[in-house]
């Protein structure tokens, strides 16, 4: 069983071509007509497979290959829904790959144990609706149907009836389609493959992150007569802590990263002394416990601002748990890659991934593939052929063992 190249390429030139009338790049906010014409290609390309195609009520689009066992299924997936002015790859390459695996398993006319699905997720980006990752959250019980479908989009659109008129209102139930399995093949979106010229990335994991606000307020004063030993400096003392905190990243030589986004001091004169000051820190890592202890220092170091006099507030912004992905899925895509010849890096995920809500209900994995330069969201995104090629090849082997595989011995 092989992947067609020609035609996983041409697909996802054809697919990267709808909505680029709104300038650079293309632009398929979910629920949109761009999108309607996205989702009916994806849908007759299913059919093509030989997969049959349900649309569940929050619109995630399923093609089912059926398998001898009933069961919950294989599946894989990702997004055809894109952010303003983005490129042909990210997301696109997981849903269009995934109906390459079912053709090459279809074509191949074995009737396989597990039943196989490819899955595209409404609203994976968020851009129009949040919270993003909607089609998969709604699938795992993250957010309740009626709760979704009440949502209104930046363009003041509710979100069931748009999913109405574009003719992607199902009636299938999310969560009858849980699988058992889910492996996403989706481009890395950072520079980590491509500088080291690795075709595969094994990705172990989603990092989390935690968005805090804090303000310190002092007392603000004349800058030429308050005596240093005599100010409650907010701006001096904001400053200090805002650079503790990303020294500690450094220091540390964790995977942990923190950045200090946003910084403003009040009034903001050249010759006063800061009353106020607030600024946001953004932390990542790629354990909670690691998350954790960034949190506990930022609180340790408010703390010590309180003890000099300062008055201070800590607001959690948004916060997403680190995600760990399945050992044992994992395993069997190194093994896929190693049967092929290609390297791969075990690494965690920067971006997030409808995996990491399937990885809450069942064993998860992902398979990354170089972006060149790291970069994406961006019109200038771009995977060489032949790695999307050994990435779809790599998806392919990994669903074909999982699918493979009696659960039951009659
Ligand atoms: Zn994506």
């Amino acid at each position: 069983m092989n992947i067609n190249r020609d035609r996983l390429l041409a697909r996802l030139d054809e697919l990267g071509r709808v909505g680029t009338s709104h300038g650079p790049g293309r632009t398929r906010l979910a629920l949109t007509e761009e999108d309607r014409v996205g989702r009916d290609l994806v849908a007759t390309w299913m059919r093509e497979a030989g997969a049959q195609v349900y649309i569940d009520s929050i619109g995630n689009i399923h093609g089912v290959l059926r398998g001898a066992e009933d069961g919950p299924p294989v599946m894989t997936g990702s997004h055809i829904d894109t952010v303003n002015r983005a490129g042909a790859l990210d997301g696109c390459y997981g849903v269009v790959a995934g109906v390459e695996v079912i053709a090459a398993i279809h074509n191949a006319g074995v009737l396989p144990d597990k039943t196989m699905v490819v899955t595209a997720f409404t609203n994976e980006e968020g851009v129009r609706y949040a919270p993003d990752l909607l089609g998969s959250r709604v699938m795992t019980k993250d957010i309740g149907v009626a709760e979704a479908l009440q949502l209104t989009s930046t363009d003041g659109e509710h979100c069931g009836e748009e999913l109405r008129r574009i003719g992607y209102a199902g009636d299938y139930t999310p969560w009858d389609f849980l699988p058992g399995v889910f492996v996403e093949l989706h481009i890395e979106q950072g520079p980590v493959l491509d500088t080291r010229h690795i075709p595969i990335g094994v990705v172990e994991g989603v990092q989390g992150y935690s968005w805090w606000k804090i303000s310190v307020s002092g007392r603000a004063n004349h800058a030429g007569t308050a005596p240093m030993s005599m100010r409650l400096d907010a701006g001096a003392a904001a400053m200090q802590l805002a650079n503790r905190l990303t020294e500690r990243s450094v220091v540390n030589q964790s995977p942990s990263v923190a950045t200090v986004g946003t910084f403003s001091v009040e009034p903001g004169a050249i010759n006063v002394v800061p009353g106020k000051a607030t600024f946001t820190v953004d932390f990542r890592d790629p354990s909670d416990e690691g998350l954790e202890q960034a949190e506990v220092a930022l609180r340790r170091s408010v703390d010590k601002l309180k003890d000099a006099g300062f008055t201070t507030t800590m607001e959690c912004i948004s916060r997403n748990s680190a995600v760990t992905f399945s050992d044992e899925i994992c395993k069997e895509v190194a093994e896929v890659a190693a049967e092929r010849s290609l390297p791969i890096l075990r690494m965690v995920s920067g971006a997030s991934h409808d995996a990491q809500m399937l990885a809450r209900v069942c064993p998860t994995a992902m398979i990354f593939v170089p972006s060149r330069g790291g970069i994406s969201h961006n019109p200038e995104e771009f995977t060489e052929p032949d790695d999307l090629v050994n990435g779809a090849e790599v998806l392919l082997g990994t669903i074909s063992r999982l699918i493979m595989r009696r659960t039951s011995t009659q």
